[in-house]
């Protein structure tokens, strides 16, 4: 071998091992880097791609799905991308109009669904008439119902878990400002504007603002109540209730929402409001809806999601949903959680 070839078999060497060393490094850091990349060749390799997100949408929701969206249709201009689900909530209609799709769109395409644990809570039962189906959650998995499920529970929002997504790939992405006002809201929102938010949300957020949103515009839009919606929070300070060891808890009929002219979503809303009790750091609200009673539960150093899960639910630690189906029902979920809120205060008297 002449002293050229050797030179170039060297310098051949060397690149591969450099290319080899990069990548174990960024798997070392990155131990999701292969999911990810295994979510991009799929996003690349569908002609038509369709998200999905949970039923009656909050921020982190609408915002993953509208956001994954113009992502999407920002990089691939060629591809079909649309988001689906319907109804709502006039607060977040500012975000966008999410699409209208035939059935026959579903053939051959790529289905991810955002932000949701389990099948019975995605909104639009089409999601199951695509080809593959990427499942990207933050939630305490209930169910896999994905090709690929991509699940990042210690991510405090759905759109942190796509501004990561996108962060990985910036080199080859781009995000526009509609997209960052999208996920920027979603993670403003699930973790309670950042009240719940470690370090690395902080980052992934800033990334963000440094598109220049318009944020004080944003929270207004969050922000602003009718006075319908003002005049039913004097309902739930003088009515609601403590159970022995301390459990707050509001049960809204439909007549009283009525009486007050509130809307579902605004009455539901109110649950955030018994957050500060002292020494009630279980506060969960009753909203009567036509054959069912929703249940929100929030908590503070105590695991509520499981009371969730005896009840048709789910969700997060300190933050989960629940269907009970009449008051029976709902006294029972009640005594549990008193039941394990007297625990921790006796396991916990320091607290106290
Ligand atoms: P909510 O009180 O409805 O805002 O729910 C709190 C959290 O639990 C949210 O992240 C919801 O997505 C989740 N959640 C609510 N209801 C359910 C359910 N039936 N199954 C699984 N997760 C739920």
């Amino acid at each position: 071998m002449g002293i050229k070839d050797l030179f170039r078999k060297t310098e051949k060497a060397v690149t591969e091992t450099k290319v080899f060393q990069d990548v174990v490094s960024t798997l070392k850091d990155d131990p999701f880097y292969k999911d990810k990349c295994e979510i991009l060749k799929k996003i690349e390799e569908y002609e038509t791609i369709i998200i999905h997100r949970h039923r009656r949408p909050d921020g982190d929701a609408l915002g993953a799905s509208l956001g994954l969206r113009s992502l999407l249709r920002t990089n691939y201009p060629e591809k079909k991308i649309y988001s689906v689900g319907g109804d709502i909530p006039p607060y977040l209609e500012f975000l966008g109009k999410e699409d209208e799709i035939d059935d026959d769109k579903y053939q051959n395409a790529l289905v991810i669904v955002v932000d949701t644990a389990n099948k019975d809570r995605i909104a639009d039962d089409r999601y199951a008439l695509g080809k593959e189906i990427i499942k990207i959650d933050h939630h305490i998995p209930l169910e896999d119902f994905g090709n690929i499920n991509y699940v990042q529970e210690e991510m405090g929002a759905a759109c942190l878990i796509l501004i990561d997504f996108y962060k990985t790939f910036s080199n080859k992405l781009h995000l526009s400002k509609e997209c960052a006002l999208c996920f920027y809201l979603g993670t403003v929102t699930d973790t309670g504007r950042f009240k719940w938010a470690d370090a690395n949300s902080l980052r992934l957020a800033s990334l963000m603002l440094d598109k220049g949103i318009d944020t004080e515009n944003m929270f207004t839009n969050l922000q602003v109540k009718r006075k319908e919606a003002f005049k039913i929070t004097g309902y739930l300070y003088t009515h609601f209730k403590l159970t022995p060891s301390g459990v707050a808890y509001i049960y809204i009929s439909k007549r009283t929402r009525l009486k007050y002219k509130a809307t579902l979503e605004e009455a539901a809303n109110l649950v955030n409001l018994l957050d500060s009790i002292k020494g009630s750091l279980i506060w969960i609200l009753f909203l009567e809806y036509d054959t069912e009673i929703r249940v929100r539960l929030r908590s503070r150093y105590i695991t509520i999601d499981d009371i969730g899960n005896h009840y048709h639910g789910g969700g997060h630690a300190k933050a989960a949903g629940a269907t009970v189906y009449n008051k029976k029902e709902m006294k029972q979920l009640l005594e549990e959680a008193d039941q394990k809120l007297q625990t921790f205060k006796l396991d916990h008297k320091e607290l106290f």
